[in-house]
């Protein structure tokens, strides 16, 4: 545990835990599992948060995936200082909802409509009330260690806070609802055709983590996706991929853009991204292919983080067809007071347009693999075992000889270990997830000295172990 003394965050703490559950508003930012107590931030900036203590931490969490271009970015800033000069929620249509749309629907192809709400839990929940109405049909597939927020249908062997702190399926849940949800190991193609093969004619959609960020990070084998989209439409169910933390984090389209970009469906194959092609993917130019990759697109998307540009927000779309399914225009019903509220839109379309700007993810990558290769070599000196999964700007440290490859093997890694190798990096200025079950994430305001010295860090706490 850390034996830095931190007096206004241990203060903070204890007027917290007499008024708020556990101390915390999320349950993944408890420490519990690492030990000790969690620090609060006065501010944050760029790569760095500052404590209440005014110590500076490179930070690896990112507000858990939103601050793709670090923290307090002024584009960002100065669009919600812009519209908080309008107001701040009018209960009617915005102007800002329709760019945000439009912009949406331009970077993820497989989008024809989408429906702004307030969290990712919310798109999910939703985007699952919707393909079981779009469907008539009440069972679902999750894949354990895949985290979709919190609501009943979905804490089932869930990742997350809630696999962290020994809750992967909820109390609370009724017996009733969980029934209706199919738990499925990912990466197991004979687990989804034996599934299929028991509900025939029920199961109303797939909802998975493309690229599984909830129980550390975990990439599909190669032609696991492409199987999940064609049993799924063999068997008229929807596939719903859940890009909260995926979505313009990896790609600008997400993990559906690095698996388009692989079958040559986006024109420019020069632009074949640097994470796409370690992922072990080829770019194929075969123009017969586009066809193949129309089917692999995913029926239904949810967003969140990333799109609100660290204010509140979460996102569902896809076809049209299916989208028309809700109110006011079908029976399914969704609604939301602040839904498509202007700060938030502001903030989101400053954080687009910026990677549109930008298009970082071959820099990110580079940071990544920075990372990768740092803890890598420091355990290889050290004649540690160590899995470091990383794609772009994702990247987990599991200490375990087995490749992580779903739930189960995620659970090999030795969460004590973690621990202390959690507390050495925070103890010099490093701040990763306080969980072994948790993705890290890197900013562009990583690149140069932040990244440099977070390499060297972790290499020496890994040393120390
Ligand atoms: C964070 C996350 C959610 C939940 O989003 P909230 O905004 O926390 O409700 C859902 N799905 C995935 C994949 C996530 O990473």
């Amino acid at each position: 545990m850390s034996s830095l003394p931190s007096p206004v965050s241990d203060a903070l703490f204890t007027r917290a835990l007499r008024l708020i559950p556990g101390g915390v508003n999320s349950p993944v930012r408890a420490f519990r599992s690492v030990g000790g107590a969690p620090f609060f931030t006065k501010s944050a900036q760029g790569a760095t948060l500052t404590t209440a203590d005014g110590r500076e931490l490179i930070d690896f969490v990112c507000t858990w995936g939103p601050a793709i271009h670090g923290h307090n970015h002024p584009r960002i800033k100065a669009a919600i200082a812009a519209a908080l000069e309008h107001g701040t929620s009018f209960g009617t249509p915005n102007p800002y909802e329709v760019e945000m749309a439009e912009l949406i629907t331009r970077f993820v192809p497989s989008i024809q409509k989408v429906r702004m709400c307030n969290s990712g839990t919310e798109a999910t929940m939703s985007a699952i009330r919707l393909a079981r109405g779009f469907t008539r049909r009440d069972k679902i597939i999750k894949f354990a260690g895949c985290y979709h927020g919190h609501s009943d249908s979905l804490l089932i062997k869930a990742g997350s806070g809630a696999l962290t702190h020994g809750h992967p399926d909820s109390a609370g849940v009724p017996a009733a609802f969980a029934r209706e949800t199919i738990v499925l190991p990912y990466n197991d193609r004979a687990a989804l055709t034996a599934a299929f093969a028991a509900n025939p004619g029920e199961i109303a959609c797939a909802i998975i983590e493309p690229y599984c960020g909830n129980v550390g990070f975990i990439m599909p084998d190669p032609g696991y996706l492409q199987y999940l989209r064609e049993i799924t439409a063999q068997h008229g169910a929807l596939l719903i991929y859940d890009e909260v933390m995926t979505g313009f984090r990896l790609h600008k389209a997400g993990v559906q853009g690095l698996q388009a970009e692989v079958v040559g469906q986006v024109a420019d194959l020069a632009d074949f991204s640097e994470p796409a092609q370690r992922a072990g993917l080829q770019p194929n130019s075969d123009p017969k292919s586009k066809i193949l990759i129309t089917s692999d697109l995913p029926d239904l998307t949810c967003l969140g983080k990333i799109i609100g540009g660290g204010l509140p927000v979460g996102a569902f779309g896809g076809r049209a067809d299916i989208m028309d399914m809700l109110a006011p225009l079908g029976p399914v019903y969704q609604a939301g007071t602040l839904s498509g509220n202007p700060l938030a839109m502001a903030a989101g379309i400053a954080a687009l347009r910026l990677l549109d700007e930008e298009n970082p993810y071959a820099r990110l990558d580079a940071l990544g693999r920075c990372v990768r290769d740092a803890v890598i070599a420091a355990a290889k000196t050290k004649g540690l075992p160590v899995q470091v999964p990383q794609c772009g700007s994702m990247f987990s440290i599991f200490f375990t000889p087995t490749p992580v490859r779903d739930y189960a093997t995620a659970l090999t890694g030795d969460a004590k270990l973690y621990a202390k190798f959690f507390h050495t990096c925070l103890d010099n200025g490093v701040y990763l997830a306080p969980s072994a079950y948790e993705a890290a994430f890197i900013s562009t305001a990583h690149a140069g000295t932040a990244i440099d010295r977070a390499c060297e860090v972790m290499s020496g706490a890994i040393r120390e172990l």
